[in-house]
């Protein structure tokens, strides 16, 4: 067990000063410090006076087993080692497949995110990848999602690039209403993570099927809507009209320098338009490649997206661009564990996964991380790395 002493819990909504018993993988109690009485529980105790206390991060797009490979067999990028996740402060990932779905597969995904379980932290999967029909494991995305326990939704299916198989609407609503049913008949999500390119279609697909068909605009999920202002600026009626968007936050300075919002800035640029806070989510596109093509769709530059710039993007939100702390940490922890219906998950309370992180206010830098009731870093120092590692 574990007793964290009196720091000041934002939950994220701010709950003051609390002390937090944790054991057998949950916060057990959670009090004022002056109400709590240990007596002889075999408990370590972690200071916390002063540091915030904040839900472990919630990443909904991780490329774990590696991603890419748009520049040849030579740019396929790695695996995810697990002090990756440690040190931005992650505990929870959803894994997915990218452009490539024949050199990687499902089953490498599904085996990746029980390895990472098994290391400490906490895994998903999406079925599927950019592709159209979407490749399954077993039979069919409902086969997937109710007999595949890692299973909650299906992506990144990709709309807008010259990558995608350029879905039409009858498509993407079919997509939809299987992920929809077969989330209802598992108790999952079911969600369809939706890779929005850079083309000019922007998020129209996705209004589309909610417009000519049943399925409601929520069941999608469109990531990377911050890759340009004008997609950006689009992401706005797709809140409005009831849907929840994804702001990457692994960049380069070439990507920026090309129009790319950087997450945390479009974060503030989209709560200053008056858009619900519940209804945005960071995630770190994490092992992507992350190419750079000119505007004739050559490749131009490549490097590799990293999970550690989650925790970054909560950091820049509220000390670069003062947004407050309860909206920054939703967006890496509430929010998308809300959208991927992740029960116990991205939230401080009593029952919740004892999944958190302890920071310090002034630097933000992450000194203690917790993962399902176990330390997994304290005093800046990695307690456990992968066994590879
Ligand atoms: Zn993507």
């Amino acid at each position: 067990m574990i007793l964290i002493e009196a720091g000041e819990v934002y939950a994220p909504e701010p709950l003051g000063q609390q002390t937090i018993l944790v054991g057998g993988q949950q916060i057990l109690a959670m009090v004022p410090p002056a109400e709590l009485q240990p007596g002889g529980l075999p408990v370590t105790r972690i200071p916390a006076e002063g540091k915030l206390v904040i839900p472990g991060l919630v990443d909904a797009l991780v490329h774990f087993t590696g991603g890419g490979g748009e520049g040849g067999f030579a740019t396929r990028t790695p695996e995810m080692p697990l002090s990756s996740a440690i040190l931005g402060g992650t505990t929870t990932m959803v894994g997915a497949l990218g452009t490539d779905a024949i050199t990687r597969s499902l089953a490498d995904l599904l085996a990746k995110a029980r390895g990472l379980e098994e290391e400490g932290i906490s895994c998903y999967c999406y079925t599927g990848a950019y592709q159209v029909p979407v490749k399954t494991l077993l039979d069919g995305i409902q086969e997937d999602l109710i007999l595949i326990d890692k299973f909650v939704g299906v992506g990144e299916v990709a709309i807008s690039d010259h990558r995608s198989s350029q879905p039409t609407t009858q498509e993407l609503a079919r997509i939809g209403a299987q992920a929809r049913v077969g989330g209802m008949l598992s108790g999952k999500a079911g969600i369809v993570l939706v890779h929005v390119g850079d083309e000019p279609g922007m998020l129209t697909p996705l209004h589309d099927v909610a417009n000519l068909t049943d399925v409601p605009l929520s069941q999608y999920y469109p990531t990377h809507v911050n890759r340009h202002a004008a997609l950006l600026e689009a992401a706005i009626p797709y809140t409005q009209a009831g849907g929840t968007v994804d702001l990457t936050t692994s960049t380069t300075p070439e990507l920026l320098a090309m129009g790319e919002v950087a997450a945390p800035a479009a974060l503030k640029q989209l709560l200053d338009r008056g858009v619900d806070p519940a209804s945005i989510t960071f995630s770190s596109d994490g092992n992507a490649s992350l190419p750079c093509f000119d505007a004739s769709g050559s490749l131009v530059g490549l490097t590799i997206g990293a999970p550690q710039s989650l925790f970054a993007a909560v950091r820049d939100a509220v000390l670069v661009h003062g947004v407050g702390i309860t909206p920054a940490v939703s967006a890496a922890t509430r929010n998308p564990a809300s959208v991927l219906k992740l029960s116990g998950k991205g939230r401080v309370s009593v029952g919740a996964d004892a999944d958190l992180l302890i920071v310090d206010p002034k630097t933000w830098q992450i000194e203690t991380v917790i993962a399902r009731g176990t330390l997994l870093m304290h005093h800046g120092q990695l307690l456990r790395k992968g066994r590879f590692e």
